[in-house]
Parts: structure tokens; sequence; C-alpha cells
């Protein structure tokens, strides 16, 4: 792969006056940054003016580390529908970027008969003309093979250690027997499989029922995907990881069922991580209200929202540390056009929500400002963790030597959600009229200040990939 020089000349940065917070706690000092890397932190380097570039006063806004979203869907099609996502690499990162997203993970999908390496390079070259922000990627099994297993060594080894699969899905499912195999290999290497856990059995028979019935409007989605299958899923591929000895990460938790799954295995001394996403922690299912007829599929995800009951659980799982990252799932759709596709067929809606940019206004918005997380706990959530959960060494802190991936945000400053003040090709948000803290003034990537007082300032094509190790077992967060 590809990777910029680390030694071009970026010019000095000093971030003075602010609060820097990280994943283990809060302090004034300033921050002093040199060619695209942080150089110092500390309440007075003795650096001036004259010193440096360009210094940002950040009296009163908080200096936290670039948020790192492990789970973005840009540009990813949805084959049985014919549909992709409205986003691409630069509408999703720009978006990103305005939320306060340094680093992405997305995904390469394994064409059926193809190498897992045909899907990186293809997905590389995607990317890589139109990131702003920085990226990497998982790749996407769909077809386990002796070629597959063969392969995923050396793709671990050279900076691909963890690849998704999906339990349900269609021709992307991956079954019991596959899972293992690849879990086995994985854990040989230094891998790390981040699962989608719904019980594929169970999911196509509810929705055969479901039609059946004459139960085809969006609402009904949500019906044919309960809780349990969530939990069942994901308690089996916790015990697969357990069985073969490896590590797991579990993606989009919803459910209190599938968040005690987790929560029993760790405490066990499972190798099990877990997130969750904002969807889960504000919206409930209430949006699956009948009556609103088509527009219920703008709600329309996988797994689905869930009775408040459950988003209570999810936030107790991220303050008492059983769930250990919050990503977005970012999978934007048109309403028009692409949501609408599915007004009479809830199978045919393509699944996902737009969410890159609100995702750490949300959880600064509903964790930190409303008491239920400290600042630290928000960091650690949205960047710490899932730098050292998906091996990314130069990323999620603020100390001398990492990338200078930062973000100043004004603890008070409020915007109210529309479409329209979003940056995603997308027609609506599923967070219309909220009002939420937590945007950055300023966004640095490598040093490079990205936003610019809410002003857009990074050339297309900035973005580079990330350095990723193998994973450590016994190291994730
Ligand atoms: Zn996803």
């Amino acid at each position: 792969m590809r990777r910029g020089s680390r030694m071009e000349d970026k010019g000095s940065l000093l971030i003075r006056g602010g609060t820097v917070v990280t994943a283990t706690g809060r302090v004034p000092a300033d921050v002093l940054v040199r060619s695209g890397r942080i150089d110092a932190v500390g309440p007075d380097l003795g650096v001036g003016e004259a010193d440096v570039d360009r210094v940002i006063d950040a009296s009163g806004c908080w200096v936290m580390p670039g948020g790192i979203d492990t789970h973005t869907h840009l540009a990813h099609p949805i084959g049985r529908l014919g549909v992709t996502t409205a986003d691409d690499f630069y509408t999703g990162t720009v978006a990103g970027a305005f939320g306060g997203v340094t680093t992405i993970i997305d995904f390469g999908l394994q064409e059926q008969g193809g190498t897992l390496t045909d899907a990186r390079d293809h997905r590389f070259g995607v990317i890589d003309p139109d990131a702003i922000i920085d990226f990497g990627f998982h790749l996407i099994v769909t077809d386990v093979n002796d070629g597959v297993l063969a392969e995923m060594g050396d793709l671990i080894r050279s900076g691909f250690p963890s690849f998704k699969v999906y339990m349900t899905y269609g021709d992307k499912k991956i079954g019991d027997d596959d899972l293992i195999l690849l879990l086995e290999v994985a854990g040989e290497h230094g891998g790390l499989i981040y699962a989608h856990c719904e019980n594929d059995c169970a999911v196509t028979h509810l929705i055969e029922r479901h039609l059946a019935e004459g139960k085809t409007g969006p609402a009904y989605h949500a019906t044919s995907r309960p809780p349990e299958v969530e939990a069942e899923a994901t308690n089996r591929a916790i015990m697969l990881a357990e069985l073969a000895g490896a590590p797991i990460c579990i993606a989009h938790v919803t459910s209190s069922g599938a968040a005690r799954h987790v929560a029993d295995a760790r405490a066990r001394g499972v190798a099990v991580a877990a997130e969750t996403c904002p969807q889960y922690l504000v919206l409930d299912s209430s949006v699956y209200d009948p009556g609103a007829g088509c527009e219920v599929a703008k709600f329309v995800c996988s797994p689905p929202m869930r009775e408040h009951s459950h988003v209570d659980a999810l936030w107790d799982a991220l303050a008492d540390g059983s769930i250990q990252q919050v990503s977005s799932d970012h999978a934007p759709f048109r309403y028009e056009g692409q949501k609408t596709g599915g007004c009479d067929n809830f199978t045919q809606i393509p699944n996902g929500l737009p969410g890159i940019e609100t995702r750490l206004p949300i959880v600064f918005t509903e964790g930190v400002a409303s008491g239920r997380l400290t600042p630290e706990r928000f960091v650690e959530l949205t960047a710490t963790a899932p730098a050292r959960l998906f091996g990314l060494t130069e990323k999620g802190r603020i100390e001398p030597g990492a990338d200078a991936d930062l973000i100043v945000v004004d603890p008070e400053r409020e915007v109210e959600i529309t479409a329209d003040v979003l940056h995603s090709d997308v027609d609506y948000s599923p967070y219309e009229g909220m009002r939420l803290k937590g945007f950055p003034t300023w966004t640095i990537s490598r040093g490079d200040v990205i936003i610019d007082n809410g002003v857009l300032t990074a050339e297309r094509g900035r973005g580079r990939q990330v350095e990723r190790i193998p994973i450590d077992p016994a190291n994730l967060p």
C-alpha cells in the first residue's frame, strides 16, 4: 500500500489556553504540534506566537483526540437492492470532519469467489483519491475457502488485522462452520473478527411470516428482528470465539440481552469487546409507528431500535465498561428514491442510518452534558478504545509522538440539527430538531487544520491509510 512521507514539512501549531481531555484525565494545558505530530503538552511550554506558524486560542474549549469511527459504510453497494450508500469517501469524510472525526475504518467487500487481497486493492483505489481524513478498512469475508484462510495471515501482518462477518444477510452470511475456521485463523495470526450478530434462521422465518400475514409496511422491519435474535447470535459468536481461543468484537450491540452476554463473557476472561451506536442510545422503537407510513423507512436499520428499557441498559453498559466503544454504523441512504423503494415492502428498504457527523455530539450531549459519562469516558469511547481495539498505534491520544489528530470543542455551543446543517449527501436526519453540543470549532488532522472555525479547508484526497498492527487479545480495551 502506498503511504505518504512522514517527513514532509507541515509547519507548527500551538493550541493555547484550553483544557486537554484524554481518556485518563483533564488538565489546563497547551498543545504544541510540529510536522503533523504532537510535540509537547503542558501548562507552560515556553513557546511564543513568534515561534510557531499558527496559534489557535482554545480558551473555554476542550482539546480532545479526534474521533475514530471504526464502522462506516461509504460508497457501499447493496447488490441485492441495486443501491449504494449516498456518501462517497469525499462527502462522508467531510461530514466526519465537521463532526470531529479524524479517522475512519470502513469496509472492503470480498466478491463471491474473489480473494480478500483483491477486495483490499480494489477498495484502496476507491478510498484513496477522495478521503480527507485518515482511513483504514476491515475486509468483509463473504466466501470462506482455503485460499481465503491462507491469505489472512499476510493481510493481518500488513495492516489489515480485522475481518467483518455477517451472521445473517443473504449471500453475505457466514455460517457457524465457516465462522469457526475464520476465528481459528484470526486467533493464530493476531486477527480480530468483527461480527454482525443476528440469528439468520429466525430472521428469515419471521420475515416470511410477516409477509405471509400481509405485514409488509416499513414498521414491520423491527418486529421481524426482535432482541432475541440478536442476543442468541451474540452469545453464539462469543462462545465460538471462546472455543477457538480468538478475540472477537461484537458490532452494534442494541439490546440488554446481547450486552449481558458480552459482560458475562468478559467477566469470565473471554477476549470480547463490543460497540454500540448513537441511534440505539437516543432513539427507541417508538420510531416504528405504523401510523407514520413510509416515513418509518428513515429509521430502518439492522438491528433495529429497541424498547426504551434497552436504551437505559446500553447507557449503563457504556458507563460500567462492559461496552467499550461507540461507532456510527454510518450507512446513509436518501429518503426520496432510496428508502422509499420499500414503502410497500420493508425487505426492499436499504438498511442503515446516516450518523458519522452526529456521533460525537450525541454521545457528548446525552452522555457528558447530561452527566451519564465523564469527559474522560467520552474520549475513551470515541477515540482511545477504538484505536486500541483495531490496532491504530498513532491515534486516539494526546501525547508527544502521536499523530496530531485533535478537536477543539466549545462545550457550551449548541447546534439544532436539520439535514441542511449537516454535510452528508442525504435529505433527512434521524435526529431532526435535536439540540446537540460537542461539535468541534476546529478539527485538526496530522497537524492540518481541516475544519477552521466552521469552514472546510481540507483538500480532497489528503487522507492516508492508517498504520495498524496485529491485535493482542490481552490488550483489548
Ligand atoms: Zn454496519
